[in-house]
């Protein structure tokens, strides 16, 4: 399922670019255009899904693969022994700007909390 006047269903298509650093048939990982640390890689699933809000039951696999996904992406950036953030913004309050689920992964600096 894609909604296309996504951003981000349009790099999962391919059709925006992006500089994809991770991806399986659940899920498709690339760098923060804007970065907010040396390391910030946004997970996405390949469905569309608005925000957390509109998570479903049986988008339980999904849920699960953003954050096996982080996990390996860590590894994969030499983040994962120093320590990470996973973040997910839902609607405005917390700062969502994009409207298809992503799972900011951040490392390679020291982190505040509590989060601003
Ligand atoms: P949010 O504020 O919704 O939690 O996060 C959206 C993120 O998407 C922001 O960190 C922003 O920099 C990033 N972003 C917005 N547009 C693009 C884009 O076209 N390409 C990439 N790679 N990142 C984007
Ligand atoms: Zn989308």
């Amino acid at each position: 399922m894609t909604d296309t006047d996504c951003l981000f269903c349009g790099i999962v298509s391919g059709e925006i670019n992006a500089d994809v650093i991770y991806e399986n048939d659940q899920v498709i990982a690339f760098r923060d255009i804007n970065p907010q640390a040396p390391t910030h890689v946004l997970v996405i699933p390949r469905k569309h899904i608005a925000t957390v809000n509109e998570l479903a039951d049986v988008d339980r696999d999904i849920a699960g693969a953003l954050h096996l996904a982080a996990r390996d992406i860590a590894k994969q950036e030499g983040i994962a022994e120093d320590g990470f953030r996973t973040v997910m913004n839902c609607n405005s309050a917390a700062g969502q700007t994009v409207f298809h689920i992503h799972l900011h992964v951040l490392g390679g600096r020291e982190m505040g909390w509590p989060p601003g």
